[in-house]
């Protein structure tokens, strides 16, 4: 049988290890293609014992490898961004759900959930693509298509380990839609590259939404966290949420005995240098560039101490833009407007981590991805402090660190850990900022 694109999906994009767990590839693949969970919790991509050969839109619609987004921005907005730490921005805006129920079930302001409960409502989509946690087992969370308001309000939230939405494609069908989509970075991106390609699967999503993304990761720190605290197995599991309660939320584990753990935020991010994914250290994208509206968490002191919820929110395209005027107009959205800067500011730390970090990362693969564009000089410095990182994240993946941060308390461990945070956040924050602004960056075009 000639196997062509899975054998060119294998060698060019699964061997180097660019494949980013989007689900773009399975979902396009006719049953061709599956994931597997390996031992260290990345999912990879493998054959199933489908005899049909794997379609050419799975090598195709693949972000991994090549996604130029120089040339997706065109297609998408038909013109190239300004500013290319933010992607084209029409108007930012910092704001929530102004339903107080709505705002507090999201993750940050409840401001995608709104929007999309909005579309439905006003019959301009007929579902949502969205993720949904519990929908085969309580600890996992799958894509779905969301058909009433309901249905959208349990999928808000965000997930933090590796989910591969654009596995969902396989499900919609010839006369569904037209229909809403979110998804993170590379997903977007494999959407908009099969929109592109006038790929079928795609033909009916109209409105394409997602959240910021800085660091996922697999799934193995839930199981970390859960081992941490004496529970053996995942199967002990009878809701997880990542972003319970007050705004930014924390992580919340309730169990079928009874009992419940909890993490604040900013302290179980203590797994990310031991179970961050390799997906997210490649991608360049950080606040979803490719989407008609991004969503992320407004950090700003003065925000953050007054708790509830606020989003920053990045309207794109036209129809984005246009959508958050009138749901602004009718007073389900509250808005105020703000410079581009200004929602820049907000994450200059996570900028740098994609803008610079992923292009200096990306540099030390044998096979690298083409992002279609690249900066044109980053300063010594940096690298150096990313080479400290590649120590920092070498070691958390070892099992003896891995072993090690088991068997310290989250009190301790917690706490330690944000100070470092904190700390290591001052001490890079010179090099990590300086000229980030002012970065100059070369399409990567070889014609
Ligand atoms: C992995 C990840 C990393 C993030 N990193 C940052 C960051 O570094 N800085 C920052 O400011 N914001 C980050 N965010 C975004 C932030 O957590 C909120 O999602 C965002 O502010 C939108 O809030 P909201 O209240 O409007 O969304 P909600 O109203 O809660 O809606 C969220 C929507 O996103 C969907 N969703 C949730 N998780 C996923 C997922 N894993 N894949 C695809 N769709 C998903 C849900 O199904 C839901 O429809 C991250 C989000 C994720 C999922």
């Amino acid at each position: 049988m000639n196997d062509i694109w899975w054998q060119r999906l294998k060698e060019d994009v699964i061997d180097p290890g660019l494949e980013t767990g989007d689900g773009t590839c399975v979902g396009v693949s006719e049953g061709t293609l599956a994931y597997k969970e390996l031992p260290d919790g990345e999912l990879q991509v493998v054959r199933t014992d489908d005899p049909q050969p794997v379609p050419q839109a799975a090598y195709d619609g693949c972000p991994g490898r090549s996604c130029n987004y120089p040339d997706l921005s065109q297609h998408v907005f038909g013109t190239l961004p300004k500013n290319m730490l933010s992607g084209v921005v029409r108007q930012a805006y910092i704001g929530h759900a102004t339903n107080e129920a709505i705002r507090r079930a999201g993750a940050s302001g409840g401001v995608i959930t709104q929007i999309l409960i909005h579309l439905l409502e006003t019959k301009k989509i007929t579902g949502a693509i969205c993720l949904r946690m519990g929908v085969d087992v309580p600890w996992k969370a799958r894509p779905v298509i969301a058909r009433t308001k309901e249905e959208i309000l349990a999928c808000a939230q965000s997930i933090y380990s590796l989910t591969p939405v654009n596995t969902i494609l396989s499900e919609i069908k010839e006369g569904d839609g037209p229909l809403a989509y979110v998804g993170l970075p590379d997903q977007v991106a494999g959407i908009r590259k099969l929109q592109m390609l006038n790929h079928p699967s795609v033909k009916n999503i109209k409105y394409i939404l997602g959240p910021y993304t800085g660091t996922q990761m697999t799934f193995e720190a839930i199981r970390s966290f859960l081992r941490s605290s004496g529970v053996r197995s995942e199967e002990e599991i009878a809701r997880l949420q990542y972003r319970a309660g007050e705004w930014p939320g924390h992580l919340q584990i309730d169990l079928k005995s009874g009992r419940t753990l909890k993490a604040e935020k900013f302290h179980y991010n203590y797994l990310i240098p031991f179970f961050i994914t390799k997906g997210c250290r490649q991608l360049c994208d950080f606040t979803n560039e490719l989407t008609d509206i991004s969503v992320g968490d407004a950090w700003n002191p003065l925000l953050e101490k007054k708790g509830q919820g606020h989003s920053v929110i990045l309207a794109r395209s036209n129809a984005g833009q246009e959508l958050l005027s009138e749901m602004q107009k009718k007073n389900i959205l509250t808005l105020n407007s703000i410079k581009t800067n200004e929602a820049l500011n907000m994450h200059g730390h996570m900028l740098d981590f994609k803008k610079r970090g992923s292009f200096i990362r990306n540099r030390w693969k044998s096979v690298q991805p083409d992002y279609g564009y690249r900066p044109v000089s980053i300063p010594t410095s940096r690298v150096v402090v990313e080479w400290i990182l590649r120590l920092l994240f070498g070691f958390g993946h070892t099992r003896i660190a891995r072993w090690s941060v088991e068997h310290l308390p989250l009190s301790v461990i917690g706490p330690i850990f944000n100070m470092m945070r904190k700390s290591w956040k001052a001490m890079s924050k010179p090099t990590k900022r300086k000229g980030l602004k002012e970065m100059k960056f070369v399409e990567t075009r070889i014609s």
